[in-house]
């Protein structure tokens, strides 16, 4: 048979995600290894008749399709996966990098509810996606088919390690002034957890201060490295 013409698609968003992520910057490369993590996918009009999620409130999972707009559109066949310590290179449909051609991602979360008062609001768990990340599609995630244990997982085989975090007690004084304060405790603790340095700057001396913004804080945290064991202190939360 002939290869089919060089047709090209052009996709609507139905929605986007608001998330307790600003930036790119320091969330988990996958969804589900911060669980803390709340966003809601807002599903925009024609979509947001409450006709079309009829029947989604029964499953527990889905899988949401949507564009890493915040990556050029630029994409090379290699890639320097971050687990591999950015000094590897494998072809890009053998990573999930957000550079790749038509910057599609694909994001198992949790569905925690469903608001159609207004509109309609799915509320997620666990979600890897930017505040403002525009969705292109939803389906509801069949485990009977697509959950495969016996998998292989090449150069990624199971979820990164964590590193111990820590909170000064400045840090601590400010959580616990919020309302939120167990939630966004345990959002740091499994963002942080992740090491989000740059695999770059892994090795460099302790003392410099980094910055990751979850929801409306900034929160400043650093490497303290003793006996081969690294922990990460967050020391404010502005
Ligand atoms: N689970 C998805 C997948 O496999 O397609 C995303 C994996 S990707 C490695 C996850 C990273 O994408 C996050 O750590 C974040 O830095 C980045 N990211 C999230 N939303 C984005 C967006 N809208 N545009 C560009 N990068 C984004």
């Amino acid at each position: 048979h002939n290869a089919p013409d060089n047709a090209s698609f052009t996709l609507t968003p139905i929605g986007y995600v608001v998330s307790d992520y600003p930036d790119k910057f320091g969330i988990p490369r996958q969804p589900g290894l911060a669980q803390a993590a709340n966003a809601s996918l807002v599903l925009t009009a024609p979509y947001n008749d409450p006709l079309t999620v009829r029947g989604l409130e029964d499953f527990s999972h889905l899988w949401v399709s949507f564009i890493f707009h915040q990556s050029p559109e630029r994409w090379t066949p290699l890639v320097r996966p971050p687990r591999l310590g950015g000094n590897r290179k494998v072809g890009v449909f053998a990573s999930r990098s957000t550079h790749r051609p038509n910057r599609l991602g694909l994001s198992l979360v949790t569905l925690a509810g469903i608001d159609t008062h207004q509109g309609v609001r799915l509320r997620l768990e666990g979600c890897d996606l930017v505040s403002g990340t525009p969705v292109v599609d939803i389906k509801p995630y069949l485990p009977w088919a697509e959950a495969r244990p016996e998998a292989v997982a090449g150069f990624a085989p199971q979820a990164p390690a964590l590193l111990p975090v820590t909170f000064s007690h400045d840090a601590l004084d400010t959580l616990a002034r919020r309302v939120d304060s167990a939630s966004l405790h345990a959002l740091i603790e499994q963002v942080l957890g992740q090491d989000p340095r740059p695999a770059y700057k892994q090795s460099e001396e302790s003392g410099r201060v980094y910055g990751v913004r979850l929801r409306d804080v900034d929160v400043k945290f650093r490497a303290l490295h003793n006996d081969e064991a690294t922990t990460l202190e967050v020391v404010a939360i502005d």
